[in-house]
């Protein structure tokens, strides 16, 4: 046997935005491509014009780009089996659907729409009733004669059975008697979605059809198809649904009430594309050891079709952020301040800040870039606060102590012939030895008077330092003026 040369194919119809459904089918027919050495070709499936929407292309190929699916063949990188968009095909289809009515296996269909409109109103069969499967010779011709607007149906075995074996479902049997005579070509002489996928697969050279597994029922036809040209079936892995957590527990098919569903959305919400591709890498594939983090290249090595699970797969936004935040401790300081910025300009404009410091209190801390304004804010500006929040159990502060500790705290920042993170922290552990006090009772009512909040990443040290003297202690002033 000859062993072919792997080809996968993404082939988006170009509906709107990509969602994370989409995203998985194009990453492994990706790394399906990728770990046999073969070319990933991507294929724009426009012909349905009712669905198209404006700028969707673009969006797929932004979309790629921005994850690292790296396509070898498509409408912009042309390759020796293009046209690569359906709608630039379009002369293609009949030829081949004219081949199939003249061996039998297709046939010519002139009935109007007024009586499949009333057969769908009334039919047992729940669909063509094959009414023109069988005209005679001189029937046909007539009608051809009188210009009788007509399309070409698919001639479905009425007996027997169509067995297909799926590499991820298995062995798939159907009933050919409930497979219905589908249309080829339409009225205007243009393919279905049904019979365009075949010659397009066929024609491209694809070994692999990757897809969801919506497209099971449909497999058995296809199948016909290829029979009935004579051609290689080429493997099919059906992909597992995705569903959504919902608030009571159950789950249900991922729709956008559970979230953002769209790459570019989760984007904008803060996930790093590498987080989301790894964790929709994971999205129905297991690798062979328990290993959680692949990069893309990894990915290209580790993959294989049988990690692929036929069980529903369940998108867990709480495992999305675990990823990203893995992926934002991994980064060196200078990618982080580099991701950073843009939020960072959002809470400080162009004021200068030391953002090196910035990193060392946020990134074991974040879990998205989006949340660091709301976590930076109070150092552009010290936000309205209670006394109240001098109070802490835990560091054994109250009303009473609180002043005095403030106050000698503030003498003795102030005292400091140098301000840096080492200077500040001898200042306040000494004072909290000397005065025969826990840490805490000292680091508490300080880093609430530099913050005016009890969450800060960081603690007192780390946000003095930042402030710098003059701000720290105006803030320490203003602090005890409170009190
Ligand atoms: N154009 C189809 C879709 O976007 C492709 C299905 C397939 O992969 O064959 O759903």
């Amino acid at each position: 046997m000859v062993i072919k040369k792997v080809r996968t194919r993404y082939a988006p119809s170009p509906t709107g935005f990509m969602h994370v459904g989409n995203l998985r089918t194009a990453l492994y027919e990706y790394l399906i491509a990728k770990s046999n050495g073969g070319t990933f070709v991507l294929r724009i499936e426009d012909t349905d014009r009712e669905r198209y929407v404006e700028g969707a292309v673009d969006v797929i190929y932004n979309t790629l780009k921005t994850a690292g699916i790296i396509h070898d063949e498509g409408p912009d990188k042309g390759g020796d089996y293009g046209p690569y968009v359906q709608s630039e095909r379009k002369d293609m289809y009949l030829p081949y659907a004219e081949q199939l009515v003249e061996s039998g296996k297709a046939y010519r269909c002139f009935c109007s729409k007024e009586r499949l409109e009333k057969l769908a109103e009334n039919s047992e069969f729940g669909g063509y009733d094959r009414h023109c499967r069988d005209l005679s010779q001189e029937e046909i011709d007539a009608q051809l004669a009188a210009g009788t607007p007509y399309v070409i149906r698919q001639k479905m075995p009425l007996e027997g059975s169509t067995t297909f074996s799926d590499a991820v479902f298995g062995e798939i049997t159907v009933e050919n008697s409930e497979l219905q005579d589908q249309i080829l070509i339409k009225t205007d002489g243009y393919p279905t979605y049904n019979f365009a996928n075949v010659i397009d697969d066929h024609t491209m050279g694809i070994t692999h059809v990757v897809r969801g597994s919506e497209y099971l029922s449909s497999t058995p036809k296809y199948n016909l198809l290829y029979d009935a040209f004579g051609w290689e079936i080429p493997t099919y892995v059906h992909l597992p649904l995705i569903m959504g957590k919902n608030e009571d527990g159950s789950v249900s098919k991922l729709s956008k009430r559970h979230g953002a569903t769209g790459f570019e959305d989760l984007v904008e919400q803060g996930y790093l594309p590498e987080a989301i591709i790894n964790y929709i890498a994971l999205l129905g594939w297991c690798p062979k050891d328990n290993r959680e983090i692949f990069s893309m290249k990894e990915l290209e090595q580790a993959f294989f079709i049988e990690g692929i699970s036929k069980s529903p797969a369940v998108f867990d936004y709480d495992k999305l952020l675990w990823f990203n935040a893995e992926y934002i401790k991994a980064m060196s300081e200078e990618e982080f301040t580099a991701h950073a910025m843009p939020y960072y300009k959002e809470v400080f404009g162009d004021k200068p800040m030391d953002y090196a410091k910035f990193a060392g209190i946020l990134q074991k801390r974040t879990e998205k870039f989006t949340d660091i304004p709301d976590k930076l804010r109070f150092f552009a500006e010290l936000p309205e606060y209670g006394t109240e929040l001098f109070v802490n159990k835990k560091s054994k502060t109250n009303l009473d102590n609180v002043p005095s500790i403030l106050r000698e705290a503030y003498e003795r920042l102030k005292a400091l012939p140098e301000w840096n993170a080492d200077s500040i922290h001898d200042c306040l552990i000494n004072m909290a030895q000397e005065k025969e006090l826990k840490n805490g009772t000292v680091m508490w009512p300080v880093r609430i008077a530099a913050a005016g909040q009890t969450v800060t990443p960081g603690g007192a040290i780390e946000i003095l330092d930042i402030l710098g003297r003059d701000e720290s202690l105006r803030r320490l002033e203003k602090g005890l003026k409170k009190l």
